[in-house]
């Protein structure tokens, strides 16, 4: 049976892959991508981080696994909560049956943390607060260390004193997540690995505008990881083992950010307590929604990209809907094309109509070439800015797929996100639940290879979860921050 490697590049543009193949920066990749099958892997709406990697290793959408976005705002409470794993509803590859007898590895995926039991070893990823709470097996993270004591789990930008100083702890985080996940290779076989960069995230929010220089830190850091590459496949075809490389979402120029809320405003469909002009100068609206009068707004945005929740508090059911088709058609009418590239009601793209994690509306701003940006949601009175954080790049759909090992014919294809967790079924000779809706037949791979492990459960509330695990996890903020999302 052969073995699966998954390789996620947190932001990995197939067109800059491309670039940097022809350049010579990922001469590896190069060979990969001209032996294998590789295309664009759109990503899911909105393309942000959390939501995407758990799409790709749950292969339902965020209305059945119940990540959306950074934060969830709890409207009774009036309060942000940050997501994590215990507000996971469905179940991730590795956890399926079929695969849960295997052995996996799971290293540094985005909102795994905190770690959950795995038959293998779990390195938990970005927000996980300390080296101590790294692993599962709790005890793990010493062996961890021992075996690479350079390994980071990201680089907070607001703890450098310069940007060299932060370029430079980005390129050792790459350089020193190579290494563990070669040494922890080599020391056992798992059968499902999953190992994800993301340094080349966090570098192309700040040096997007540079990545056409092949000696700057975007490129540097992808070569880090060709080089990676380059040793992890002559070792996987020795053994005859698949290499699966995966991106959440691509990468493309930041033009501004995007202010949602000011939308509502000129509308009429949200109201401040107060001066509004004097809360656009107050540092501490960024944060909140102290300053909104809530028995007068019934439509209120949050997080990033463009997203509108309803005020349930507020409205009746009947009124919810009548308010959201009137919104659509009012936006659709009127801003389509002169300030929104796309505006769409959550059944549009959701599977669970009644999920509450998944906005009412969802606004695509620019082409996503602009950001509603978490935390900032009242810094400027204007529809679009220009961006409040020195960031030139943000998340484009368009992401990576490329599969490379035996019986993968060079060829190409079009993967969504939702198709990943079934490929790696596929991979594994798993059978796919049929609750996935993912295709499980365009990864390129073997179509001989016969689904014969693993037995489910076919209604759905024997597969997904009503309740969260944990409780609420308030210090992730501290890591968002730090990132430089909040
Ligand atoms: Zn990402």
């Amino acid at each position: 049976m052969p073995r699966v490697v998954v390789i996620g590049i947190d932001g990995a543009s197939p067109e800059l892959l491309a670039e940097y193949a022809d350049l010579g920066v990922m001469p590896n990749y190069a060979r990969l991508k001209a032996e294998g099958c590789s295309g664009v892997l759109t990503s899911t709406i909105h393309p942000n981080t959390p939501q995407a990697w758990t799409t790709l290793f749950t292969g339902v959408d965020a209305s059945r696994h119940g990540i959306f976005d950074f934060r969830r705002f709890d409207l009774s409470q009036r309060t942000f909560h940050y997501s994590h794993s215990g507000h996971r509803l469905a179940p991730m590859v590795w956890e399926l049956p079929g695969v849960r007898e295997l052995r996996s590895l799971v290293v540094n995926l985005p909102l795994t943390y905190p770690a959950t039991s795995i038959n293998g070893l779990m390195l938990t990823g970005m927000n996980t607060p300390s080296m101590e709470e790294l692993t599962w097996p709790p005890e793990a993270y010493r062996d961890v260390l021992a075996l690479e004591p350079d390994y980071r789990i990201d680089t907070l930008w607001r703890t450098y004193r310069n940007a060299e100083e932060h370029c430079l702890a980005a390129l050792r985080m790459a350089e020193a997540r190579a290494r563990l996940l070669e040494r922890l290779f080599s020391r056992e076989s798992y059968d499902l690995s999953i190992g994800v960069f993301t340094a080349t995230d966090r570098m192309q929010h700040l040096y997007w505008h540079r990545r056409h220089d092949p000696r700057d830190i975007v490129a540097r850091i992808h070569g880090v990881i060709d080089a990676f590459l380059g040793r992890l496949a002559e070792q996987l075809g020795r053994t005859g083992d698949l290499l699966l490389l995966v991106s959440d979402h691509g990468f493309t120029d930041l033009e501004a950010d995007f202010y949602p809320n000011n939308l509502l405003r000129s509308l009429n469909l949200l109201k401040f307590q107060g001066d509004p002009h004097s809360i656009h100068a107050s540092a501490q609206v960024r944060r909140g929604f102290e300053f909104l009068d809530w028995d007068r707004t019934p439509v209120y945005a949050y997080g990033f990209f463009g997203s509108l929740y309803l005020n349930h508090l507020m409205l009746t059911p009947k009124s919810r809907n009548n308010l959201r088709d009137d919104l659509i058609g009012l936006l659709r009418e009127g801003y389509l094309d002169t300030g929104l590239s796309a505006i769409w009601a959550k059944e549009d793209l959701f599977e669970d109509p009644a999920s509450t994690v998944v906005p009412e509306v969802l606004l695509i701003p620019r082409h996503y070439r602009a950001m509603a940006r978490d935390g900032s949601e009242f810094l400027s009175p204007a529809l679009y800015d220009s961006p409040s954080l020195p960031y030139t790049g943000t998340h484009a759909p368009e992401g990576l797929y490329l599969a490379w090992g035996k019986g993968v014919p060079p060829s190409t294809t079009a993967l969504d996100a939702q198709d990943v967790a079934p490929l790696v079924l596929r991979a594994l000779s798993v059978a796919k639940p049929s609750l996935l809706h993912g295709c499980d037949r365009k990864g390129g791979f073997d179509e001989t290879v016969l689904p014969c492990r693993g037995s489910y459960p076919t209604e759905a509330t024997q597969y997904f979860s009503k309740e969260h695990r944990t409780a609420e996890l308030d210090h992730i903020g501290e890591s968002l921050r730090g990132l430089g999302y909040l």
